[in-house]
């Protein structure tokens, strides 16, 4: 009996005398047995492809679990964006409309109105968004005259203030004061 370690494992083995090829009883490693009781082994080949297999099948593994999670990160990240602008967005919203709210209720003052807008921004409105914006101001007295021209001048458009006066004036800035019963007249554009 001779006793020798296993090349691949480590493992003690023993073996008759005589034998030329012993197979690792623990990891079934093929040894070669020469003379003079000492052994060469083969570290086969075919292992190393095996080896080299298993590492490319490895990393082919690596590679596709490093894609899914990336694509993963992404419809996170996506995912994420629209929820937040979801959240944000009503939020906004609101904020806007309370500061529109504000915007009017500053506006009036005791018996006096401060317009937060000039005589030309209403010009290029619709009569019945400037008489919207009148109101929610607080004008009490407005009135709205067509007059007439629908076709008469090119660039005009049906329905779009030609010119707003507040108490008598045609021409005023925003922060401009009135009295909340001062008269407004719409004269805006019209067919009839
Ligand atoms: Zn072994």
């Amino acid at each position: 009996m001779i006793s020798l370690k296993c090349p691949n494992c480590n493992a003690e083995l023993s073996v008759n005398e005589g034998r030329d090829v012993l197979y690792c009883e623990y990891c079934g490693h093929k040894i070669l047995l020469g003379t003079k009781h000492e052994f060469t082994y083969t570290y086969h080949e075919i292992d190393e492809a095996k080896i080299k297999k298993h590492e490319v099948h490895e990393k082919i593994k690596l590679k596709k679990l490093d894609n899914e999670y990336k694509s993963k990160r992404i419809l996170l990240i996506v995912g994420l964006l629209c929820l937040g602008y979801s959240v944000l967005a009503p939020l906004l919203m609101s904020f806007e409309y309370k500061s529109s709210i504000n915007k009017y209720e500053n506006s009036i003052s005791g018996e006096s109105i401060a317009v937060p807008f000039s005589s030309s921004d209403l010009t290029s409105e619709k009569y019945e968004v400037a008489r919207t914006e009148l109101e929610n101001v607080g004008f009490t007295n407005i009135t709205y005259i067509p007059i007439n021209d629908f076709g008469i001048l090119e660039a005009v458009v049906e329905g779009k203030v030609s010119e707003v006066s507040i108490d008598g004036k045609n021409s005023f800035k925003a922060g401009q004061r009135f009295p909340i019963n001062a008269p407004v007249i719409i004269r805006y554009h019209s067919a009839k």
